[in-house]
């Protein structure tokens, strides 16, 4: 069952039946007969169709920003700047997908080839909740452009934004059939792609959910991208403005109520710095204890997504503390929507099971290094490898400390984000592949070798 629950009340909102057998089957029969005509398209009008879209998300942003309030307690001015990010992913790819899609010329030996770049036909997306909509753009801009065709899976607390999305696709002019929704349960998902009509899935989500669609992918030799969770670590080498670093790594901890996969998780404090950090930060968290109504753009400390999340938050921080972690701020259960105060723990230690899973919720770790190399070693004493980031002054320090460390992306002076021209994506258990920028448009892409 797909349904909608205030995260903020706990009150359903509304249910929506998952689809029979026979309705993903049809849905995919659909996806299927479409690619012929999709690709046979010109790369200019598949473009200014997600051209278009662009503009279709742009003007509906506050209705999506609503939406994600009600389905999963996203703060409606976060909303409002997810969306501003999903319309510059559709308006990159229509800029430069032509020439990303451009033919390569190659000199061989004893003569010349070229590559094309084309489709591969019928793609699952399966995405998560945590950004409705940003996930699904993600996929789905550069792969319209290239000429595959989308079978999409939400996350079964966001039916509205999967109805949202899949209406502005369809008023920019992408055909009915070239994107279709599946209310799909995840126990149907084995025979979708088993189903020799499926030529790829993207799978956005948690690490269980990646390892059983790799295994189903992975029998049925299906290309996959797996975006999954991270514990990212943010390193403070040394600051010039300590009020200013505090300020700026609190507020990426707590976006989104700490629920990004690349959130700074973990921060990493070298040992001069670290007793003055903590102090700040713990102060500094406590605005974020007050709950409140996430469609109040004043409100601070949203809910979680939902009860079982918050629960399910409060109980890691709870084990944490009991496996010998000092709760220095926060930690409670606020009801009866689901709500917990932002939080901060310290001394948590290798052996307990907070130093190495992926909290997703309003908790930051923070752990003292003894020196840069004691720093680089916690960074990477992870089993996820997502994104990092390292905050100085100093940028030859800032390169040499990014170079060591292991994951896909790393940021300097800055948490995370995203931004339509630059590779997302991890290493580890944080996934495969890229998404966004050039490399984005290249995971479900046939490049051909034609020997002239
Ligand atoms: P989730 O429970 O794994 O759900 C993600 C999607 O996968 C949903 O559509 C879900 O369907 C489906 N799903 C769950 N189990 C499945 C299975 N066994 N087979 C097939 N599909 C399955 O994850 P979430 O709680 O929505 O999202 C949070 C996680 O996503 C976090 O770990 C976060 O770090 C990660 N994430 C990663 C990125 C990235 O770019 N690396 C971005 C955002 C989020 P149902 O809703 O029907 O269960």
């Amino acid at each position: 069952m797909y349904s909608v629950t205030d995260p903020a009340t706990g009150v359903l909102i509304e249910e929506v039946a998952n689809s029979s057998e026979e309705e993903v089957r049809a849905a995919i029969g659909r996806v299927a007969a479409a690619y012929g005509g999709w690709r046979g398209r010109s790369v200019g009008e598949r473009a200014a169709i997600v051209g278009r879209a662009a503009e279709g998300f742009a003007a509906r942003a506050d209705e999506l920003a609503a939406i994600m309030t009600q389905e999963m307690g996203k703060r409606v001015n976060e909303g409002r700047g997810e969306v501003g990010i999903v319309v510059d992913i559709f308006r990159y790819y229509a800029e430069h997908g032509p020439a990303l899609l451009a033919d390569e010329p190659l000199e061989v030996k004893g003569g010349q080839a070229v590559i094309t770049k084309g489709p591969i036909g019928a793609l699952l997306g399966i995405m998560p909740w945590n950004f409705p909509v940003y996930q699904v753009a993600r996929f789905v801009a550069p792969n319209l452009v290239l000429g595959n065709t989308i079978l999409l899976k939400h996350a079964s607390i966001c039916p509205r934004s999967a109805r949202a999305i899949e209406e502005i696709l369809h008023a920019a002019g992408v055909p009915v059939d070239v994107y279709v929704n599946t209310y799909a349960s995840s126990r149907q998902i084995p025979g979708i792609l088993a189903d020799e009509r499926i030529m790829g899935v993207s799978l956005t989500g948690s690490e269980q959910a990646g390892i059983s669609v790799a295994a189903e992918a992975g029998k049925n030799l299906k290309k996959t991208v797996l975006e999954l969770g991270g514990s990212d670590p943010l390193i403070i080498l040394d600051t010039a403005d300590m009020d200013e670093t505090v300020n700026a790594t609190a507020t990426a901890r707590m976006r989104n109520c700490g629920q990004s996969c690349n959130a700074p998780k973990r921060i990493i404090v070298l040992a001069d710095l670290y007793d003055e950090y903590v102090d700040r930060l713990t102060k500094r968290v406590a605005e974020y204890y007050v709950p409140g109504d996430p469609a109040d753009p004043g409100t601070k400390l949203p809910p979680l997504a939902s009860i079982a999340a918050a629960d399910e938050v409060a109980a890691q921080v709870a084990k944490a503390v009991d496996q010998g972690a000092t709760l220095r701020a926060g930690g409670h259960r606020i009801g009866p929507g689901a709500y917990l105060e932002a939080t901060v723990l310290t001394d948590v230690r290798p052996g307990m099971d907070a130093y190495y899973e992926e909290i997703f919720g309003p908790v930051a770790i923070v752990y003292r290094a003894a020196d840069e190399d004691d720093a680089v070693h916690l960074a990477n004493d992870t089993p996820f490898g997502l994104g990092a980031s390292v905050w100085g002054t100093d940028p030859t320090r800032l390169r040499r400390v990014a170079d060591r460390i292991d994951a896909g992306m790393v940021y300097f002076n800055r948490a995370g984000g995203s931004q339509a021209d630059l590779p997302f994506g991890g290493i580890k258990r944080s996934g495969l592949g890229r998404e966004l920028g050039a490399a984005g448009i290249e995971e479900f892409m046939n490049k051909k070798s034609i020997r002239l």
